[in-house]
């Protein structure tokens, strides 16, 4: 199975997972929150049958009964008990709280105790007969007793605090770890996809330095034979021709030479400044002058309005000219149409210098202006097929112009033109 498939299929599975445990553990707190509910009501419930067997001997007691047997005591408790005036609310309260406590229960209740006609005889002082539905209950009766049943309701609310408190630590570290192993998955896939993107860039880029480097290489090696060719060979203006045509396919090959190992350096982080003193303006000028003639072939035009009083800036003069011809070199190619460039500066009275290129060209929206400045990135430029490039030469501006503590930006929108702006701190 290739790597596109086996992609997908892992995030599916991990997600199917991660829902399956999030779902099991859920169903394990809610099960334990059922036991732990389950187990307070048989704490009630035993609670009760105690208190009435604690009812029953006080009962005895009151009436100095003493059975020999348990026969005889059921008997007498079958015959005569009944609760109705023999205890008052406070007895009854005092044996509910010790059974309850001995049981480990100790929330406050209220209760009350109604006679076979469901009229309360006995109750606390705070119960409210709308608490008599969903009280425990216990029928105070004796077996095979011959009086009216008696029934005791006890209201208690379970503390429900008490088993989150109880298991809290469980449900946190529940939590914490399904939120580690949730975080850990996002950030393995985003890893994944970043990989996969990453790796696709660099195919592409491979394919796009070949084809950069495989045309000049053929045009030389074109150039070559004809030179060598007899009929050539004695026509100096053909040799004049063909060699020219080495030569500029040569200083192509330069150019894009240049431009890799300047990304390679980046990649190293070796940006080495040599620092010195320099005029921006009389760089901006060579430049400007080097790639005159590629303009005029364009039926372009560079206008240069260097404004800037004082345009003295500490920077490396290699890397300032590469910077500057990058982007006099994307403004012209990024042009539909007779490349207008111009290149301002202005000197701010905080001591910045801003450089400014503007051009006529496709301009980008707002999207490609994100994204411009990451390494390998290029446009998909539409119509404009001659257009070729790495996608390196933004990145190594920005990574330039940020290690001369300067800063870059870009406005442009589509159709309308870019323009570039730089601004370096400059000497005083
Ligand atoms: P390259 O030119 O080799 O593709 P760059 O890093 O210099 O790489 O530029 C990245 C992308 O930014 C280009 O592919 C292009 O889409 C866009 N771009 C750069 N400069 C301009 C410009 N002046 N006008 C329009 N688009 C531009």
């Amino acid at each position: 199975m290739n790597a596109r498939k086996i992609y997908p299929l892992i995030v599916v599975l991990i997600t199917l997972s991660v829902v399956g445990i999030l779902f099991i553990q859920m169903s394990w707190i809610n099960n334990a929150i059922k036991l732990k509910h389950e187990e307070f009501q048989r704490a009630v419930d035993n609670s009760l049958k105690q208190t009435r067997e604690e009812v029953f001997n006080k009962f005895l007691t009151k009436h100095g009964v003493v059975t020999p047997d348990e026969g005889s005591r059921l008997f007498y408790l079958a015959r005569y008990f009944s609760l109705e005036g023999a205890f008052n609310e406070n007895e009854v309260d005092e044996i509910i709280k010790k059974e309850l406590k001995n049981n480990n229960i100790k929330q406050p209740f209220e209760f009350c105790i109604t006679n076979i006609y469901k009229n309360i005889i006995v109750q606390s002082k705070g119960f409210n007969p709308a608490q008599q539905d969903g009280a425990y209950k216990m029928e105070l009766a004796p077996e095979d007793s011959y009086r009216a049943r008696e029934t005791l309701y006890v209201s208690i609310r379970e503390d429900k605090n008490l088993i989150i408190r109880e298991m809290g630590w469980m449900i946190v570290a529940s939590i914490v770890f399904t939120t580690i192993i949730v975080l850990a998955f996002a950030v393995t896939v985003r890893t994944l996809f970043n990989q996969k993107k990453l790796s696709e860039i660099k195919s592409d880029f491979i394919n796009n330095m070949t084809h950069e480097l495989k045309t000049p290489l053929a045009t030389i090696s074109l150039a070559i034979d004809a030179l060598t060719n007899e009929k050539v060979i004695h026509d100096t203006d053909k040799i004049k021709i063909y060699s020219g045509m080495i030569k500029e396919e040569n200083r192509r090959m330069n150019k894009q030479v240049e431009k890799i190992l300047q990304a390679a350096r980046l990649e190293k982080e070796e940006i080495k400044l040599t620092l010195q003193k320099l005029d921006a303006h009389q760089i901006i000028n060579k430049v400007a002058t080097n790639m005159a003639l590629q303009i005029q072939e364009k039926h372009g035009a560079i206008d240069l309005r260097l404004a800037a009083t004082d345009p003295v800036i500490e920077a490396d003069e290699v890397h300032f000219s590469n910077i500057i011809f990058n982007l006099l070199d994307n403004a012209m190619k990024y042009s539909s149409e007779e490349p207008r460039i111009i290149v301002e500066t202005l000197k701010h009275g905080n001591g910045m210098l801003t450089i400014k290129v503007k051009d006529n060209g496709i301009g980008m929206d707002r999207e490609t202006q994100a994204r411009i400045f990451e390494k390998f990135y290029r446009a998909h430029t539409g119509n404009i097929h001659n257009v070729k490039g790495f996608g390196l030469g933004l990145s190594y501006v920005k990574a330039i112009v940020e290690a001369h503590e300067g800063r870059i930006k870009v406005e442009s929108a589509p159709g309308k033109g870019s323009t570039f702006t730089i601004t370096l701190p400059a000497t005083h």
